[in-house]
């Protein structure tokens, strides 16, 4: 369904991801796993648009979609902090990739409502992001990347800023509206427990490259390396 095939990144003399291939299904959550500085965040930006590869190729129902500008890939993504417009209220920061896109009025009105509802926030339509809670504001992040149904959802570390309540909370909203839409989800964390409470299958990054793909238990039970074994080992 995404197939990221064989993405190379080099930044000079940085090499930030060396071949990265992985074949990610409709519908599933997929996360990356992996220290920091692994490439997990490149390889998102790359799959955005908002970075182009060294080398490897990008497909979406096996076209290629390295030429199509950033805002037309049907890509939603949210970020770890500071997402929001804070100069916009929480509707118009909602609405924003549908103007972008020129959608009518009316429609815009019911979407943002619905995408909202979606993440729990029915009716804060008019108020401005500074007056609410970071898991609030992540909350309108989703909605905002959610409006205008993109296939795929990429998050990098979106729950990293917020504290383990709500972090718990949000996950399990992020766990439901997987569930609701049926969105394929790429999710970053460094946060082993997080990875395995949310995801079909967990991709493991160390230095560029994916060490190892499979579900938690998988990954668990039969590591292919020392290095996923010690990664994977440190939250039992
Ligand atoms: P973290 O968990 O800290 O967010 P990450 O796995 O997301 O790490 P990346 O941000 O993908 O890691 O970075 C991978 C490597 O590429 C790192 O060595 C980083 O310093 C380098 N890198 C990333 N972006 C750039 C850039 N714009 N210019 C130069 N080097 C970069
Ligand atoms: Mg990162």
């Amino acid at each position: 369904y995404l197939h990221i095939n064989g993405i190379r990144k080099t930044f000079g003399d940085v090499v930030a991801t060396d071949h990265v291939e992985l074949e990610i299904a409709e519908g599933e959550f997929m996360t990356f796993l992996g220290p920091s500085g692994s490439g997990k965040s490149t390889t998102l930006y790359i799959l955005a648009g908002f970075q182009d590869p060294t080398a490897g190729d990008i497909k979406l129902r096996g076209k290629s979609i390295l030429q199509t500008p950033s805002h037309k890939r049907q890509i939603g993504m949210v970020f770890q902090r500071y997402t929001l417009f804070p100069h916009l209220s929480v509707g118009e920061n909602v609405a924003f990739p549908l103007r972008v896109r020129r959608a009518p009025q009316a429609e815009i009105a019911a979407k943002v409502k619905r995408a909202l509802s979606l993440v729990r926030l029915d009716g804060f339509e008019d108020r401005m992001p500074a007056k609410m809670s970071g898991g609030q504001q992540q909350r309108v992040a989703l909605a905002r990347a959610l409006v205008y149904d993109p296939p795929v959802l990429l998050m990098d570390e979106p729950l990293s800023a917020l504290d383990k309540k709500l972090r718990e909370e949000i996950q399990h909203e992020i766990r439901r509206i997987h569930q609701e839409t049926g969105v394929t989800i790429l999710y970053v964390t460094h946060d082993q427990e997080e990875a395995l409470r949310l995801s079909d299958r967990i991709a493991v990054f160390n230095k560029g490259k994916i060490e190892q793909v499979g579900t938690g238990p998988q990954l668990y039970a039969s590591p292919a390396t020392h290095f996923v074994a010690d990664f994977i080992g440190d939250s039992a």
